[in-house]
């Protein structure tokens, strides 16, 4: 048993450390939402791959606390180590293991690269031994670097812009400062490489797995997340790198939409998601700024929301038994409806205008995101003793 008092050792957009009481408190909130705004049934069985952090995270909790599903999650973090704890997804996922075997819910993960074959395996073995048929399969991993299986080459993703260089403002997240940022085009084999990390590929290898395993039960959906987001971020995101496999994500949920309906009267969808601190969403340069002005738009409007109120939003409108997915004219689910409103978007271009070092804290919620940021690693939660020692060594079930 080691017992140790653990501190945030932030680096830029990462930290270094999790807090395991702290990430439970962030988890349990999360459950608290999903349980209360579900119907507590109504799901069997689903996969959620990318299940310890962000979007994959409160999928997971949405679907085994709101809507009663035995959930199989995949995702890959980091154990404890004697006196060194172990990632935040590590103890995310065992707060909710707790809670599921608590209240009689069957929870389960299998912690490894999901795009590995043995980590495809591993999960096939699993469903076939202790689930069954997937009425639902989540696609939520976001991640620098990809192996391809097929062919061994390793991949690791840029956030770059395409053609020109792009100079905007952004937050020096260690010296709080807004400063000015220019970024070069991506040469074509960064753009290929960030497509093959973050596009389709890997959700299409899945879902062949799974059909091949015959583990998709009638009438099963699939559902990844992309994001869309607005004029400031445009040529960084959506015209950038990232944005390239947004694309192919896009284009293969329509291919394996066609197959599902053939195969199983299913369905593939796209849900294009709000701006959220998550682990990926900080790394991305200008969002962090951007996120900071439309937090403070949304909340002052009153139609903020986090990871865990899209979740519940998505399964409850769109994605839910009996629900038919509401799409855009490309075919996407869009929870991102609140934040790209007009007046919301106006705002937020408004303050983008006049934002400096100086009045940060004013303009934006600067200090809201960094709070979030903190929380994602279990610090600055309401009700944890950070000064007392805590156990590190969590079991992960
Ligand atoms: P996150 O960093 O919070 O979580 C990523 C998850 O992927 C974790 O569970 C991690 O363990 C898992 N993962 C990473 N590599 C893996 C591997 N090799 N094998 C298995 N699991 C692995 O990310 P997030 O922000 O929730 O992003 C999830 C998806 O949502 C992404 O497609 C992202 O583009 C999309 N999205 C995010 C936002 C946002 O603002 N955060 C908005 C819209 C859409």
């Amino acid at each position: 048993m080691a017992k140790v008092v653990i501190n945030p050792r932030i680096r830029g957009f990462i930290c270094l450390t999790a807090h395991p009481a702290g990430c439970a408190a962030n988890v349990r909130r999360q459950i608290d939402v999903a349980t209360k705004a579900g119907p507590g049934k109504g799901i069997a069985n689903a996969l959620v791959i990318g299940s310890s952090a962000g979007y994959g995270l409160a999928s997971l909790i949405t679907l085994a606390f709101g809507h009663g599903a035995n959930v199989l999650g995949a995702c890959f973090e980091r154990p404890p180590q004697g006196e060194k704890a172990g990632s935040a997804g590590w103890y995310n996922l065992a707060e909710v293991h707790r809670l599921a075997k608590d209240s009689g819910r069957k929870v389960e993960t299998i912690n490894g690269d999901a795009f590995a074959a043995a980590g495809k395996q591993a999960v096939v073995d699993a469903l076939k031994a202790r689930f069954g048929k997937l009425d639902y399969i989540v696609y939520s991993v976001a991640t620098p670097k990809r192996t391809d299986p097929a062919t061994g080459t390793t991949y690791a993703s840029v956030l770059k812009p395409i053609g020109q260089s792009y100079t905007a403002k952004t937050i020096d997240l260690d010296a709080d400062q807004v400063k000015p940022i220019t970024i070069n085009p991506a040469v074509d084999a960064e753009i290929e490489a960030t497509v093959k990390v973050m596009g389709g590929d890997d959700w299409a290898m899945w879902i062949e797995a799974l059909t091949k395993a015959d583990l998709l039960a009638k009438g099963c959906r699939t559902v990844a997340y992309s994001y869309i987001g607005p004029q400031i971020t445009h040529a960084i995101y959506r015209a950038g790198t990232i944005g390239r496999a947004k694309d192919h994500l896009e284009a293969t949920a329509k291919q394996l939409d066609a197959q599902l309906r053939a195969k199983v009267g299913g369905r593939a969808v796209v849900s294009v998601n709000k701006a959220l601190v998550t682990q990926a969403s900080s790394a991305i340069p200008v969002v962090p700024l951007y996120i900071s002005l439309l937090y403070k738009v949304m909340k002052e409007k009153g139609c903020h929301e986090g990871t865990i109120e899209q979740m519940v939003r998505l399964w409850r409108d769109h994605l839910g038994p009996g629900k038919e997915p509401k799409l855009d004219e490309h075919g996407r689910v869009r929870i991102d409806d609140w934040e790209m409103r007009a007046d919301v978007q106006q705002e937020a271009q408004k303050r983008w205008e006049s934002v400096t070092s100086e009045n940060l804290l004013e303009t934006s919620d600067y200090a809201g995101f960094k709070r979030e940021f903190r929380q994602l690693y279990g610090f600055e939660l309401d009700g944890v003793d950070y000064v007392q020692p805590v156990e590190v060594d969590r079991p992960l079930v």
